[in-house]
């Protein structure tokens, strides 16, 4: 028989509803899975690790990063949208090789592990070439990461006599080279997503092509859609009702994934909702340069699951912590702000509770990647994906509630051990991966953003 860990944990926060929150309770474990949860800490086992002040929950779930740009961390604090559209893809974004990807996409990688994040959804669209799609994989597959790889496609600039990218179909014999080769497995750590241009940053015809494909090969899709209706402007004559056209050309499903959708008009999203699709919010990014709330709160008012992610840590960071608690915070505010113009203020009770917020970056994301079945909770028969917070340090201390401890005061500075597929990855507070490549690896990754910032004449202050 294969051998069992037990860990002793001093809670345990399950988000299973069946489950619960545990105090002094233990997580078996059998190779990649947790086979029993258990009020008691008596349960046979070959190993017993003894983890009396942590906080065992289940790993993070960043739902949309763009992991690649990993090293030009901040580089955007001061920019608008278009700003980092006109600086990014149509500049800085030409001229990423083959090994800034990886080097983004590693680095990204073993630092949303260390914050307590166990799976992403990698939104990779800054891609060429197979080179480039092989060495963004090779990154994430050495970070050790869970990860939807959403192959996309670069949004480079249109020259004279070329087809602008608008235009451009997504290129299937990319997808399936992957799916004959290292990504035919749907049970894998990583697993093949088609991250499209959508009915926003694409023709209607492309994002037709694009999700006919998506259902032929049977791939979760995802899209970003930012752009709104505004009668006064023609272009967005397509976008007002796209994703009911959609819809109706059987286009819809569970399959399909909105990323942003703030400026939307309601009746699309409550119809894109009903068939099935998911939203994921990047909440502290939508408001970076914007006045748009995120749909968490529509999302949630439809009695749908959301899901949060970090997005581009060139304009916000890349923090899970500082994402729950920004997703959570907006929307309570959003709430307390309507009941004060309605009259029907002072609030009575809390308008979303912590344990929303904590299930949004949990198993929110996993649904939306249509990989909660193997993780996004701490449940038997589910992948061992296991963060723990450290309820001893001064941030923490006393724990009376462990969610609340969790959402309203973790930081990375509580991830104390991380295991994604029952192996840890970060223990005692440190990376497991080598400590001399890891050196390395920060020295190239800044060499890599200074020679792409050089490029694209970005100049950070002297
Ligand atoms: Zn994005």
């Amino acid at each position: 028989m294969a051998k069992r860990t037990r860990i002793d944990c001093g809670w345990i926060v399950s988000v299973d509803p069946k489950i619960g929150e545990i105090k002094d309770g233990s997580i078996l474990i059998e190779e990649d899975r947790i086979v029993e949860i258990s009020k008691t800490q008596d349960v046979a086992a070959d190993e017993v690790i003894d983890a009396p002040s942590m906080i065992a929950m289940p790993g993070l779930i960043n739902a949309h990063i763009h992991t690649w740009q990993t090293g030009l961390r901040a580089i955007g604090s001061d920019w608008i949208s278009s700003d980092y559209h006109k600086n990014m893809h149509s500049n800085i974004a030409t001229k990423f090789t083959a090994e800034d990807m990886f080097l983004g996409n590693l680095f990204g990688g073993l630092r949303q592990i260390e914050n307590g994040v166990t799976s992403v959804f990698d939104w990779c669209h800054g891609i060429r070439d197979l080179e480039m799609t092989d060495r963004a994989l090779d990154g994430l597959e050495e970070s050790g990461i869970r990860a939807v790889f959403g192959h996309g496609t670069a949004k480079a600039p249109t020259y004279e006599g070329e087809v602008p990218y608008t235009h451009v179909p997504h290129p299937i014999e990319r997808l399936n080279h992957l799916r004959q080769n290292r990504l035919h497995n749907d049970d894998g750590l990583i697993t093949l997503a088609m991250a499209i241009l959508g009915p926003d940053f694409g023709t209607f015809d492309v994002a037709v092509a694009d999700l006919k494909l998506a259902k032929e090969l049977d791939l979760l899709s995802t899209a970003h859609v930012w752009r709104g209706y505004n009668q006064n402007v023609p272009e967005d004559a397509n976008i007002r009702d796209a994703y009911i056209r959609l819809g109706e050309l059987g286009l819809l499903s569970p399959k399909h994934n909105i990323v942003h959708g703030n400026y939307l008009l309601e009746d699309q999203v409550r119809y894109a909702l009903e068939k099935g699709c998911t939203v994921s919010s990047t909440v502290l990014c939508e408001i970076h340069g914007h006045g748009a709330y995120p749909l968490v709160g529509i999302v949630r008012d439809f009695g749908a699951m959301p899901s949060i992610g970090t997005d581009t840590n060139t304009l916000v960071t890349d923090d899970m912590f500082a994402e729950m608690r920004g997703a959570l915070y907006t929307h309570r505010f959003q709430i307390a702000q309507n009941k004060r113009e309605t009259g029907d203020y002072p609030l009575t009770t809390m308008s979303i509770n912590s344990r929303e917020a904590l299930e949004w970056a949990t198993i929110g994301g996993a649904k939306a990647m249509c990989i909660d079945d193997r993780t996004g909770s701490l449940t038997p028969g589910k992948k061992a994906d296991i963060v723990f917070l450290n309820g001893e340090d001064s941030n923490m201390f006393p724990v009376h509630d462990p969610v609340f401890s969790v959402v309203e005061h973790g930081t990375i500075a509580n991830v104390e051990h991380v295991m994604v597929n029952g192996e840890f990855l970060k223990r005692d507070g440190k990376l497991l991966y080598p400590a001399d490549k890891y050196v390395d690896l920060k020295t190239k990754i800044a060499a890599s953003a200074d020679r792409l910032m050089a490029e694209g004449n970005y100049r950070p202050v002297a």
